[in-house]
């Protein structure tokens, strides 16, 4: 008989399990297990499913590196006992955690989907039933006693997609994330069609590791006319700045007056790590390509090249918790380690 997968649910908090303060009108997080009795579908599913909550669930404006270290511990200390894990979490900075999440599991080999709703679960019109339930449908496949997905992902209206190439593009519509520099890796429909090419493929011979190592003392510096030298130099001198994603125009331009350069120049001289990722949501960073990231290039800025900003984010912090030389981060930072740039 086949084996029926066992997925593990983990609810952090977000849209899909809160339900109306009618004092307020705004929506807060509610007991999620009693949320789940009153779902039927979940009953009808062939996997087996067990289901922790945070004692706290929060609205995803609130997580933090803590929260994210505490999602993978939870799957961590599970790991052997289940076939597969669906995150629940708020929409609004899932693809912070679950790219987070991507860097902290090395060769991970079973599936971690996270998914969320634009409507709570309990609404008549919610999107969350059919996340949801397509998200453990996902969890739970399996080929030759092998799970087909391995590696974390987003499921969200009708698209599993490689977390950490995703961005939330939009607070009203159900189809609220994009993954525009990498194709989605299933689609469901009347069949779920698995986009086979596109899976990451770990290496089944050895084991998962987890990293929990973060160091968040880093800014984003998003670049826009009229910017000024005296904004620019009060930012990167924070003190204990580690990091910095600077998000330059089109492919990875930005000003090239001399005050600009000779900020970022000294800050890089003195330790900073400075990593050029594009404000478009598509499309990649080419420094050398016009005159106007020529220099940014020969002062030692890193190319983020088509890696997302929320990736962007998480990578930096997950390669400053590992103290390397400026020449080894340049080196790994422009090396795909989870499949979130190519
Ligand atoms: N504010 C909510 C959150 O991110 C939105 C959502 O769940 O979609 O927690």
């Amino acid at each position: 008989m086949k084996k029926r997968a066992k997925i593990l649910l983990i609810y952090t908090g977000g849209t899909i399990g809160m339900i109306k303060d009618y004092d307020t009108g705004a929506l807060k997080a509610f007991n999620f297990d009693e949320l789940l009795q009153n779902i039927p579908e979940l009953k009808i599913l062939e996997h087996e499913i067990d289901t922790l909550s945070f004692d706290d669930p929060i609205d995803s404006s609130n997580m933090n590196v803590e929260c994210w270290v505490k999602v993978a511990n939870t799957i961590n200390e599970n790991f052997e006992t289940y076939d597969g894990f669906v995150v629940l979490h708020g929409s609004d900075t899932m693809s912070y955690t679950a790219s987070a999440l991507s860097f902290m599991f090395e060769n991970l080999t079973k599936p971690v989907i996270f998914t969320g709703s634009q409507l709570p679960i309990g609404d008549l019109r919610t999107d969350a039933k059919e996340n949801l339930i397509t998200s453990i449908q996902i969890a739970g496949l399996q080929k030759n006693g092998k799970p087909v997905i391995s590696e974390v992902g987003l499921y969200f209206e009708y698209k599993l997609y490689r977390a950490n190439r995703t961005t939330k593009i939009n607070a009203e519509h159900f189809q609220a994330f994009a993954s525009l520099n990498y194709p989605p890796l299933a689609e469901s429909g009347v069949y779920l069609s698995v986009n086979h090419s596109a899976l990451w493929r770990p290496n089944r011979r050895q084991k998962t590791k987890l990293h929990t190592g973060f160091n968040n003392e880093v800014l984003i510096l998003k670049m826009f006319p009229g910017i000024n030298a005296a904004t620019v130099e009060y930012m990167l001198s924070k003190p204990g700045l580690k990091g910095v994603v600077l998000e330059t125009y089109g492919s990875g331009n930005a000003p090239s007056d001399d005050w600009f350069l000779d900020i970022l120049k000294r800050k890089i001289s003195e330790g900073l790590f400075v990593v050029n990722i594009t404000q478009c949501i598509g499309g990649s960073v080419v420094m050398g390509q016009y005159e106007t990231s020529v220099q940014l290039k020969k002062i030692g800025v890193v190319s983020g090249k088509d890696i997302s900003t929320e990736a962007a984010v998480a990578k930096l912090m997950y390669l400053l918790g590992k103290e390397l030389s400026p020449k080894v981060f340049k080196t790994i930072f422009e090396t795909s380690l989870r499949g979130e740039m190519s």
